[in-house]
This record gives structure tokens, C-alpha cells and sequence, in this order.
């Protein structure tokens, strides 16, 4: 049962109409975890380079399989993403999140976007609405979208990402470096903050290559006034070659993996009491 089980998340499998049948299952699947309150939230800490101190949490999603257990998204993101469950399924994540983040008080929350809700401007309506009715400040929102989205960003979309922006909500550039985005895009749209993918991070102080990128993008953002954070931080040695090329930002199993809220919020605080 466990093997059928997993195979339903196998789409790419032999068989073009077998694939079909099972994506079009697990996205109903996943529109019901929606409503039936599967989809849980857990927070990372992206701290301070220099201080380690808590500055704010990543929100990324679980599903809470009843049968299944615990899932990560990798394997159902890709089929919200194909589906036109994705608009849905961030609101839920942006609300859940907004209303769960006053256990995190006086730091920042930055909430992952997909592309689709980029493309059509819909972006500024759905986070105007979850900050209104939660009474969230803006200020302390940010939200998350990757170099590919970005890139295949239209005219919407940017007057959308500058009301945002005017609303006083800040904007990451996510898994940089991972695309072709050139300082034309980064400078194009009102970005804050750039987020270097973490393959540049595995390979910190053992590739050259990667040490060089990442030493160039930490310059680049520098000269471009925008905060860079480093994800995927797993080393000592990794966070040293960050503070040594002036990166603000890091996050990862160094500081801790993503947390329920309840260990969030008691780190927050223990943080905050000494
Ligand atoms: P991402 O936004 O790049 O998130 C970072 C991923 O790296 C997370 O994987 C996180 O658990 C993982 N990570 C954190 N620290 C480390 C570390 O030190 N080493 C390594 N190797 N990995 C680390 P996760 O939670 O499995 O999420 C995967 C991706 O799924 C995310 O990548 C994001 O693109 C997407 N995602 C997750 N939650 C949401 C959501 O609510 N909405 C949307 N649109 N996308 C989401
Ligand atoms: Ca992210
Ligand atoms: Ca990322
Ligand atoms: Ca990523």
C-alpha cells in the first residue's frame, strides 16, 4: 500500500496518460488538504551574519498526509504550480502565516510566491488582502520570488511588485544565481533583498568557482544597496567566508532547520530575554 502510495507523486513515470491521471488525482488531493487543514507551516530563522542574531523566519509549507505523513514540497509544489490550485494555495500559505506570525513578534516574515501569481499582477491584491484583514504590518512582510519568475515578469507585474513596494513591503530575489537574471532585471524591479541559492553555499571555501559567485554577488548587491542572505548554511567554515565577503544575512541547519512555531516562537524569545 505504502509503495502505491508514493507512486502517486511518481508523474513522470512511463505513460503519458497514466502520469495524467495521477496528477489530476493528487491535485485533488491537495485542494482538499487545503480545506481539510493539512498544509501546516513551519519557520526558519534567517539570522544576522555578524551578530547571529534572529532577524526573521521563512515560512515554507508540509503537507501533513493523513496516510502518507509528512510531505515536503518538492514533491507537491510541483503539481500546485501546474495546476490552477497555485493562487489558492499561496493566499492560504500568505493568511495561515499572517495570522500564526503574531507568536513572532519584532521580526520579519518572508513568505514564498509562486511565478503564476506573479504573471498576471494578481500579486498586489492578494497580499493587499491578507495584510488587511489580518492587520499584519506591512513593513514586516516579505515576500519571496525566484530569479525564473521574475523573468518572465511582465508589464503588470512590475507596476504590481512597485505597489507592493509603495505599500512598504519588501521583496527578496529567491535561488540567485540559479537563472539568468542580469543587474538589468535586478535593477527593473523594486527588489531588497537577494537570496544566493544554496548550491553556491555547499560549494563555499571547496570550489572555486562558487566562491568567486558568491563573493560577486554579495559585491554586487553591496554596491546596489540591497541585503544579501545566504541560504543553505550548514558550516561554520561556509558562515566565515560570508562574514569575510560582507553578506548580512544567512540561513540554515547551522542556526537551525525549519521549525514548528512553537520552537520558532521559543527561540524568538529565549533570543530575546538575554
Ligand atoms: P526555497 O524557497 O529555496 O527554500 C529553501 C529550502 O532549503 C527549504 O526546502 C529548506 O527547508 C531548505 N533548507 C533550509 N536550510 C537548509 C540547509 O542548511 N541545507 C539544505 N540543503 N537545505 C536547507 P523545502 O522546505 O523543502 O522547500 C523547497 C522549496 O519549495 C522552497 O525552496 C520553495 O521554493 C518551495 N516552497 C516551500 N514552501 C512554499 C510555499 O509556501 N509557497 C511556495 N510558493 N513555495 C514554497
Ligand atoms: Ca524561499
Ligand atoms: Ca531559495
Ligand atoms: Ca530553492
Amino acid at each position: 500500500a505504502k509503495a502505491d502510495g508514493a507512486g502517486l507523486f511518481r508523474l513522470f513515470e512511463p505513460g503519458f496518460e497514466q502520469a495524467q491521471i495521477r496528477r489530476r488525482h493528487v491535485e485533488a488531493e491537495l485542494a482538499a488538504a487545503l480545506d481539510k487543514g493539512e498544509i501546516k507551516l513551519v519557520y526558519q530563522p534567517q539570522v544576522d551574519v555578524e551578530s547571529e542574531r534572529i532577524v526573521g523566519f521563512e515560512v515554507l509549507a508540509r503537507w501533513d498526509h493523513p496516510i502518507r505523513g509528512r510531505i515536503l514540497p518538492g514533491e507537491f509544489m510541483p503539481v500546485a504550480e501546474s495546476s490552477r490550485l497555485m493562487g489558492r494555495f499561496d493566499t492560504y500559505v500568505l493568511r495561515l502565516a499572517l495570522v500564526e506570525a503574531r507568536a513572532l513578534p519584532g521580526v520579519t516574515l518572508s513568505v514564498n510566491m509562486s511565478a503564476l501569481n506573479l504573471r498576471n499582477g494578481a500579486i498586489f491584491q492578494t497580499v493587499a488582502e491578507a495584510l488587511a484583514e489580518t492587520g499584519f504590518d506591512p513593513a514586516r512582510l516579505e515576500i519571496e520570488i525566484t530569479e525564473s519568475a521574475i523573468l518572465d515578469a511582465a508589464g503588470d507585474t512590475q507596476a504590481a511588485l512597485e505597489k507592493l513596494r509603495d505599500m512598504g513591503v519588501r521583496l527578496a530575489l529567491d535561488d540567485f544565481g540559479t537563472g539568468h537574471a542580469s543587474l538589468v532585471h535586478v535593477r527593473r524591479f523594486p527588489i531588497t533583498k537577494l537570496k544566493i541559492d544554496k548550491s553556491f553555499i555547499l560549494n563555499l571555501g571547496t570550489d572555486r568557482d562558487a566562491s568567486a559567485i558568491v563573493e560577486y554577488v554579495v559585491r554586487l548587491g553591496r554596491s546596489l544597496g540591497i541585503t544579501l542572505t545566504a541560504e543553505g548554511v550548514e558550516t561554520r567554515e561556509q558562515l566565515r567566508f560570508l562574514r569575510a565577503f560582507g553578506a548580512q544575512q544567512a540561513q540554515g541547519y547551522l542556526f537551525a532547520p525549519p521549525l514548528p512555531l512553537v520552537a520558532a516562537a521559543a527561540m524568538l524569545e529565549r533570543q530575546q530575554a538575554a
